[in-house]
């Protein structure tokens, strides 16, 4: 089947939840990914700020095929000693007491969001329900987590909602105190906004909830699915804001393409979930939990990590060069390897003619472009990539 064939077939046999690119993917090498028809393609997506280690990564298959030839999976009610060191490793080397491992960023919030409202009901009361989530945050899919979700409100038709979740603009403290109130169980915030459009929380607005949440006994989560795991440049981005949240939600990152997620939580939190409140057939499992610790294990490096603020600062450098030369290209926010750069052309008609030159990208929020390549970038993979970037922008100029 060629290329056309095989996505004509594709539009026959899925439900049409995503408009497909003309292309079909085929194979992956470090920070590249090839086609059907051989033609390679620089990663800035990184499946979603998900490859950490980049394509067949010698770590990651390494991980897989120890695991797989061994067993890969058994009920929660066993004990492995992959999943052991992979909860062992995320509570060695973050704040937190507990971890409970899942499958994806979407289990991870809707474990967080439970918790939450189990740890308000049984120490502040019954009522005690409301979590304030934010504008352009994104949770996730489930219905727990898409109630979260700011995007929610242009999806009426799922509706009705979880109720008690109330909406506070990002970086403005006056519209969250405006929203508590005795009911209020959690906050939950993304310390850099995905897809909502690369936007970054200044350092003393996520103080100045760690404060309030503490003045008001409210439980503070960070959902650092997309920020977390090193894209940010630290292990976690909490790290680099010197606040500690009570519960966290890994994904993503974390298993470099494996689909894995975490939520973490500090043990007061932590010992509301007791057996049967809350569960997972595949989380933790065998295979996942060693494929995560593989990746874990390399990211957590501090010259691996090193590495993804400097080429983060490159990237934003090299950017904000070629913003002179390009009115297309206007303001550029980031942290690590998540860059957002606002687009002052349609992005979506850009992001296709970028992927014609040989560029991977994504796009965020209203009108943003999002690089996030995989973790493993460096110097040379940046030159590319703004080399292509600014022929595409001649081009479309
Ligand atoms: N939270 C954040 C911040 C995310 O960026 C995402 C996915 O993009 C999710 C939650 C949901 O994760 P998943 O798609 O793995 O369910």
């Amino acid at each position: 089947m060629d290329t056309q064939e095989m996505l004509e077939k594709a539009q026959s046999v899925f439900v049409d939840l995503y408009p497909l690119q003309d292309i079909v993917l085929d194979r992956g090498e470090g920070c590249c990914l090839f086609d059907t028809d051989g033609k390679r393609y620089l990663d800035f997506a990184a499946g979603i700020a998900v490859a950490s280690l980049g394509h067949a990564h010698p770590v990651f298959i390494k991980a897989v095929e120890e695991q797989i030839r061994c067993f890969t999976t058994c009920p929660g009610t066993y004990m492995t000693s992959p999943r052991l060191a992979c909860g062992e490793f995320l509570i060695e080397h973050s704040a937190f007491d507990r971890v409970f491992l899942c499958n994806s960023g979407t289990e991870a919030v809707e474990a967080a969001f439970k918790l939450a409202r189990k740890w308000a009901y049984e120490t502040k009361g019954p009522d005690c329900h409301e979590v304030i989530a934010f504008h352009n945050g994104f949770h996730g899919r489930s219905m727990g987590a898409a109630s979260l979700t700011y995007k929610r409100d242009n999806q009426p038709f799922l509706g009705p909602y979880v109720p008690g979740i109330n909406f506070a603009d990002f970086n403005d403290l006056a519209s969250v105190e405006a929203l508590v109130t005795d009911k209020t169980a959690a906050i939950i915030i993304e310390p850099v906004q995905g897809e909502g459009g690369v936007w970054i929380a200044a350092p003393a607005f996520l103080k100045a909830l760690r404060t309030l949440c503490d003045e008001k006994n409210i439980a503070l989560i960070f959902d650092e699915i997309q920020c977390g795991a090193g894209r940010c440049g630290t292990a976690f981005a909490y790290e680099q804001y010197g606040v500690i949240p009570d519960i966290i939600t890994l994904a993503k990152g974390m298993g470099g393409g494996f689909p894995v997620g975490a939520m973490l939580a500090k043990g007061d939190f932590a010992s509301h979930f007791g057996h049967g409140t809350h569960g997972t057939t595949y989380g933790g499992n065998p295979l996942a939990a060693n494929v995560a610790l593989a990746v874990m294990e390399t990211v957590w490096q501090p010259a691996f990590l090193k590495n993804v603020r400097e080429t983060g600062a490159y990237l934003m450098d090299q950017l904000d060069g070629l913003r002179h030369d390009f009115p297309a290209l206007g303001a550029i926010r980031g942290k690590g390897l998540l860059v957002g750069v606002d687009m002052n052309i349609p992005v979506s008609p850009f992001l296709k003619a970028l992927l014609q030159n040989g560029v991977m990208a994504l796009s965020a929020g209203e009108n943003t472009l999002r690089l996030a390549p995989p973790l493993i970038a460096g110097r040379a993979e940046v030159d590319e990539a703004i080399e292509i970037l600014k022929k595409t922008l001649e081009e479309t100029a």
